[in-house]
């Protein structure tokens, strides 16, 4: 289980009976929130009281690869120049939980002694100026620590902190290339490593047809029975099926095998597969993995981490295209899709196997799931590479019903409209330099996004209901030069 390191900040000054009930009262918070958070482990350490101590706790969390974040308290005042180089050690994503060990004031009993051992108020302030002075990127969170809505704020942290951890190990495995002369699904796939730690590598079309060419008769016919459990069987061309179904297997033991969480492809390259995948990537996308089409590998990569994010929510996350629009004044709404693959997670109906022809890529009718889209409010992320940076785009945008059924329409699809408006939505996102590919999920808000973006000290600009497009366009180029600056 992943680690999450509660480090509480106290000095030698108080003497050994305050630094007793500082520990007390650090292993109570500690098991406090063990016991309210699922899925990582509060690990109690003990308190920082000097420099020394604090370096080894700070590089104790660093090389935890179990540990994904680390949480401080500071409970008395602690001297913040000993946390000068512990702070520096630390390469985790830090919360500061500015807290109490009690939730109110004892009027009739507080004297001095009462004020010098419970002063977060105090310590609190002295710890976050240093943090601030070094750079070091956190969140802040105030709060008695068993109020609901502390706890809430906690594991939301948490759930985005556990998506940099799993970014910090993603594997990207690309077939093929990026689509010939396409710009915004292309990128600087070594700064992304550097910056977020994605290994990203190509691979030929061909490693996964060798794969394609050893699926058995047996593992075929579980997999089209697994398929018949899961979904209508909307089509008589059950060949056409039995393809992607062993497109599935393959691309299940090539990311297994190679320990992928994410991949892409491309229609250009498909040398000796029959069809591009469509219900394969489908059926990939709902077990987790993230995908983006055209070689786009950053929406791929993106997609995983997002999905990791919104694990243990209720909602839908997954790759998503801009399609097309209904222009109808006052009721505009996007359509979103993708030639074939949209995750089966955003469906809100029985999803249908069809096989259909495609008008690109000159290869087979590929089967494909088909269905009508989730509702919701959510957000669509995507980012794009600057040259000098990159750009994490968020817009709030709410996922709703399709007005009317599109019988013909033969693929998956969601709505949803932009905000505030739609021309002030789309100009912005364009204004943003915002790809037609993105991360669409009703699982997440724009303050999971912010603070990813904070924690991978990556530039966000947000569209919702707030934006004014002038003061958009200023802000975009504000950022602009302030990367110059840097
Ligand atoms: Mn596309």
């Amino acid at each position: 289980m992943k680690k999450v390191y509660f480090i509480t900040g106290s000095q030698d000054l108080y003497g050994e009976e305050v630094l007793l009930q500082v520990a007390e009262d650090s292993k109570t918070i500690a098991s406090y929130l063990n016991e309210k958070i699922d899925g990582v482990e509060i690990v109690y350490k003990s308190t920082v009281r000097d420099e020394a101590s604090c370096v080894e706790a700070c590089a104790c969390a660093t090389n935890d690869d179990d540990c994904i974040a680390v949480i401080t308290w500071m409970h008395t005042f602690s001297p913040a120049k000993m946390w000068i180089k512990g702070l520096q050690f630390l390469k985790k994503p830090l919360l500061h939980l500015h807290t109490q060990a009690n939730e109110k004031l004892p009027y009739d009993e507080i004297d001095m002694d009462f004020m010098n051992l419970n002063q977060t108020a105090h310590g609190g302030r002295e710890y976050g100026f240093m943090v601030t002075r070094l750079g070091v990127k956190r969140e802040v969170i105030v709060g008695y620590y068993k109020h609901e809505d502390v706890i809430e704020r906690i594991k939301k942290f948490l759930d985005v902190a556990r998506a940099v951890d799993f970014s910090k190990n993603l594997k990207v495995a690309m077939f093929g290339s990026n689509m010939r002369e396409v710009s915004v699904t292309d990128g600087d796939r070594v700064e992304s490593q550097i910056k977020y730690g994605w290994n990203v590598n190509y691979y030929g079309i061909g490693d996964l047809v060798a794969l394609v060419n050893a699926v058995t008769d047996k593992e075929l016919e579980d997999k089209m029975a697994e398929y018949a459990s899961l979904y209508e069987m909307n089509t008589t061309d059950l060949d056409a099926v039995k393809e992607q179904a062993k497109y599935e297997i393959a691309l299940d033991k090539f990311m297994k095998d190679g320990g992928f969480g994410a991949y892409t492809d491309t229609f250009q390259d498909l040398h000796g597969m029959k069809q591009l995948p469509g219900l394969a990537t489908q059926r990939m996308m709902a077990k987790g993995y993230g995908f983006g089409a055209e070689g786009d590998y950053k929406t791929s990569a993106l997609n995983a981490i997002l999905v990791e994010m919104a694990k243990g929510r209720s909602g839908s996350t997954g790759f998503m295209e801009d399609y097309t629009y209904d222009f109808t004044k006052g009721e505009e709404v996007v359509l979103g899709s993708h030639m074939l693959e949209v995750s089966p997670d955003f469906a809100s109906n029985k999803p249908k196997i069809e096989v259909h022809h495609l008008g690109i890529g000159g290869k087979e009718p590929p089967a494909r799931l088909v269905f009508d889209g989730v509702e919701g409010d959510g957000v669509a992320v995507c980012m794009i590479d600057m040259g000098n940076r990159f750009r994490l785009i968020c817009a709030s945008i709410e996922l709703v019903k399709q007005p009317k059924p599109m019988p013909k329409l033969p693929v998956a699809r969601i709505m949803w409209k932009l905000k505030p408006d739609h021309a002030t939505g789309a100009a912005a996102w364009i204004y943003a330099g915002g790809a037609h590919h993105t991360v669409v999920s009703t699982a997440l808000t724009v303050d999971d996004i912010r603070l990813f973006a904070k924690l991978t000290d990556t530039e966000l600009v947000v569209i919702d209901e707030n934006t004014k497009l002038d003061e958009f366009q200023d802000k975009l180029d504000m950022l602009d030069l302030l990367a110059k600056l840097k």
